[in-house]
């Protein structure tokens, strides 16, 4: 296969000439230049590279160039590669395009032109961005390959798995020849999908998650004995738990059933995360923490999904689905919450197969054209509804209440009802699903007078509230009575403290009934169930585990 590329595009020939030679100089050895004068040309010659099945490394890009100008392009550079580094070349400092640059297209550098010497102003820069280019799960050489059907819930589910733990991979139906190729050569049948083939060739037929996750490069066992602190769950308060505990010097590590981001990472846009004015994607945001946790030397493991807590001393273990323990001094539970299901007749079979629980944002393209329900009226569903309105030719929005403002922020029912293609359907509920290979349509029913309608329907997502992941701490840490852990002053009633409780001071505000034992994020009895609260509260236990090692 060809070296990896880096990519620059500059409208000025002169310079673009000039950026090429000195990238060439230097990594001309192990990845291939490819220049171009304007972005148009820049998009070409990136479908050029994927179409061929290559990668690239790093993009440059000129801000100011007409027609399309540099943040424009990496904003469409990166649906085509997603990890590829991106840094941002202007000729003097501008504010406002740095602003633009880190919100939009989360811009991992911004460089001033010229940068005389090299050496000194550009080398440095791309070294590091090629370092950690290369260190992702998804390094250069992977070339995941999937087959499967298009309407098949297991094929649905490992490509969720892979992009959302950032790692690339092709995707083949297996009606298409690329598809019926590979099933043949390895030796595999139809009923054999979904088909993994991995990066060093191996074939795994319908894997388990865990199987994936160990043959791509992600890592799904502990490489310590033991550990000061030990993270359960990497949604935003987990990560948030893991950066601030590895930098503070704790040896931490980090445990995921799925993919890093929780539900934060499936949220298209977060408007409301302080620093990013123009809002950030769930996956951005995800993959900036993530990075951050790994550069403090947070270990992180993907799909373990931790089923028992024990105290043995002082000593609290973790074990997993899968066999490992996790041995540690202190334990964060940061397992938040997910969507609770819609519980009518016809849904539960097509699950995967047209009916989506959350925004499952790998589907979107395939909804082009098409109608697309989406059930919910709080500000996930929103935000769904948005999403998805790039792509689908209608979407409808199924509402239980009498309007949104009851249930959703202010700015995103603005947004919905300034899209022409989104349709609001309140006083309405599905009642019904139908189809049997995949969704074919809905029975709705409208709350006021009755009436129930059968609508043509081959996409619903659904949002309708969420439950904590916590009945495997049953018997051991308490919890309200929805489930949700019950952390610190709330543990002590009457002046009594907990059941078991063996220490000679109250719980700490983000303790469970378990010394050393903390919750944080959603997963809190009583917590704010925000992006920004979470990742607070997972800086915050961290600080309460010190003050629990150091009286230890
Ligand atoms: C679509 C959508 C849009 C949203 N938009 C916004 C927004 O714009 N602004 C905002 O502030 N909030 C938003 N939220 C809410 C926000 O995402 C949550 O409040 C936040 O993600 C909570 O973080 P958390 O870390 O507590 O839990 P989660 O994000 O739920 O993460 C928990 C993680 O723990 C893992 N886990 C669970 N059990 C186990 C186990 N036993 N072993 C190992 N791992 C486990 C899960 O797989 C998951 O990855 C949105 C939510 C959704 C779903």
């Amino acid at each position: 296969m060809a070296n990896p590329a880096i990519v620059t595009v500059d409208d000025d020939p002169s310079v673009s000439r000039a950026v090429a030679r000195d990238v060439r100089r230097r990594y001309g050895q192990d990845y291939r230049v490819v220049r171009a004068s304007s972005g148009a040309e820049a998009l070409d010659a990136l479908k050029e590279i994927k179409l061929r099945g290559e990668q690239v490394a790093v993009l440059l890009a000129d801000y100011r160039m007409p027609q399309m100008n540099g943040i424009q392009f990496l904003e469409a550079a990166m649906d085509l590669f997603p990890l590829a580094r991106r840094v941002l070349l202007t000729a003097y400092a501008d504010t406002e395009a740095a602003i633009d640059a880190i919100n939009l297209v989360d811009v991992d550098h911004y460089l001033l032109k010229p940068w005389h010497p090299p050496e000194e102003k550009l080398y440095p820069v791309l070294d590091s961005l090629l370092d950690q280019w290369q260190a992702t799960p998804a390094s250069p050489e992977a070339d995941t390959r999937v087959v499967g059907h298009r309407w098949s819930a297991e094929s649905f589910e490992i490509r969720d798995f892979l992009a959302r733990n950032m790692v690339p991979y092709r995707w083949y139906l297996t009606e298409e020849p690329e598809g019926q190729r590979l099933l043949k050569a390895s030796g595999a049948s139809e009923s054999d999908i979904p088909l993994v083939i991995t990066p060093d060739g191996k074939t795994l037929v319908r894997p388990s998650e865990a199987e994936v996750a160990a043959h791509v490069g992600l890592t799904t066992t502990p490489a310590a004995e033991f550990y000061d602190l030990a993270v359960v769950g990497a949604g935003p308060g987990g990560l948030g738990a893991a950066v601030y505990g590895a930098s503070e010097g704790l040896r931490t590590i980090l445990v995921e059933r799925r993919a890093t981001g929780g539900q934060a990472g499936q949220s298209s846009r977060i408007e409301n995360y302080l620093g990013f004015p123009d809002g950030v994607s769930g996956a951005q945001l995800t993959d900036r923490a993530r990075r951050q946790a790994q550069r403090f030397g947070a270990e992180l493991l993907t799909a373990q999904d931790v089923t028992c807590l024990d105290v043995k001393g002082s000593a609290r273990v973790l074990t997993c689905a899968g066999g490992p323990q996790i041995v540690a001094h202190t334990v964060i539970l940061a397992t938040g919450v997910s969507y609770r299901t819609l519980d009518v007749p016809g849904l539960a079979e097509l699950t995967g197969r047209g009916v989506f629980y959350g925004s499952a944002a790998t589907e979107a393209p395939s909804c082009s054209g098409s109608d697309v329900y989406i059930v919910g009226g709080a500000n996930s569903a929103g935000q769904a509804a948005v999403y998805f309105s790039r792509y689908a030719s209608r979407v409808h929005l199924v509402v239980r209440g009498e309007n949104l403002a009851q249930s959703m922020s202010a700015y995103l029912i603005e947004q919905i009802e300034s899209i022409p293609r989104i349709q609001v359907h309140t006083m309405t509920e599905v009642t019904a699903g139908h189809g049997t290979e995949h969704l074919e349509g809905l029975t709705l029913r409208d709350r006021a007078t009755g009436q129930a309608r059968d609508v043509d329907a081959s996409w619903l997502f659904v949002f309708i509230g969420a439950e904590p992941h916590t009945s495997w701490l049953d018997g051991l840490v308490e919890r309200d009575t929805q489930g949700f852990v019950v952390t610190g002053p709330d543990l002590v009633v009457g002046g009594k403290r907990p059941k078991g409780w063996r220490l000679d001071r109250d719980p700490y505000h983000l303790e469970t009934s378990v010394s050393g034992v903390f919750a944080a994020g959603d997963v809190r009895a009583n917590s704010v169930k925000r992006v920004a609260s979470a990742v607070g509260e997972g800086a915050m236990a961290v600080t309460l585990v010190h003050r629990y090692l150091e009286a230890q």
